[in-house]
């Protein structure tokens, strides 16, 4: 497990845009940190920095007592969630979830014994055969997430993961996922634009606005204090 530090992290995209100014964060081991604020506050690209999918224009990202700034994203045992999901549609559910596996060249037995672990704590075991078309969005939400957490990664990403779901079913996977992470204990990073959903699930919320961080604190805190 591991504890995520950002230290004076900036993004000037190609174009010249600062979409991130000087931000300053930490997660510590086993947290649920939410990064909520409006559609262009700049969320994702505070996230896809952490992943390794941007450049860091500034500043310097530790992942345990690892500076990762250089280190390629596959490298950087960390797992991300997709808002689209991102599934392989040829794919069963099994082969989705264990890709990355079989990329990594881990004996099948192995492959398997992890893929059906990781079916079981998402409530996919049935459904290991069927292809991504024949889910419901709020299985293939888990199925992405199962794709996730079988790598076992030390830092997990989600962007938005269940704004492609209808509401009721929105609010039945928070908890879900809050009970997921809390299992796995991982140091977590989860990106949203609802405040509601930012404060009933994160252990901190950091708020963005404009690409400056405003506030990192509690739920509690941040209904007792409010900006
Ligand atoms: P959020 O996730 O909070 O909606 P983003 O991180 O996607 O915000 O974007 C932050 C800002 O950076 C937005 O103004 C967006 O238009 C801009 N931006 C995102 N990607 C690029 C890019 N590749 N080049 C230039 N500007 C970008
Ligand atoms: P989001 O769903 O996070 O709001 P967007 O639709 O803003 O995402 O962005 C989708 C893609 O377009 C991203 O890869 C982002 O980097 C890129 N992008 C967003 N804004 C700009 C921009 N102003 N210039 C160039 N690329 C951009």
């Amino acid at each position: 497990m591991a504890t995520i530090n950002l230290e004076n992290i900036k993004k000037i995209y190609p174009n010249g845009y600062e979409a991130v100014h000087d931000i300053s964060l930490s997660i510590a081991e086993g947290e649920f940190m939410v990064l909520v604020g409006p559609s262009g506050c700049g969320k994702t690209t505070l996230l896809r920095m952490v992943a390794g999918l941007e450049d860091i224009s500034h500043g310097s990202l530790k992942i345990g007592e690892k500076v990762v700034n250089e280190v390629s994203p596959k490298d950087r045992d960390i797992a991300m969630v997709f808002q689209n999901y991102a599934l392989y549609p040829h794919m069963t559910v099994a082969e989705n979830i264990g890709f990355a596996l079989k990329l990594k060249k881990l004996p099948k037995e192995e492959i398997g014994n992890k893929v059906r672990a990781a079916a079981e704590l998402l409530g996919l075991t049935e459904w290991l055969d069927r292809k991504p078309r024949e889910l419901s969005g709020g299985q293939r939400q888990r199925v992405a997430m199962g794709r996730a957490i079988v790598r076992e990664p030390s830092v997990l990403l989600m962007d938005e993961p269940l704004s492609n779901l209808d509401a009721k079913l929105r609010v039945k996977m928070r908890s879900e996922v809050l009970k997921i992470q809390r299992q796995l204990g991982v140091a977590t990073m989860y990106v949203t634009h609802d405040q509601t959903e930012a404060m009933t699930m994160g252990d901190r919320v950091a708020v963005l606005n404009s690409g400056n961080l405003l506030q990192c604190d509690t739920p509690q805190n941040l209904y007792d204090y409010p900006i």
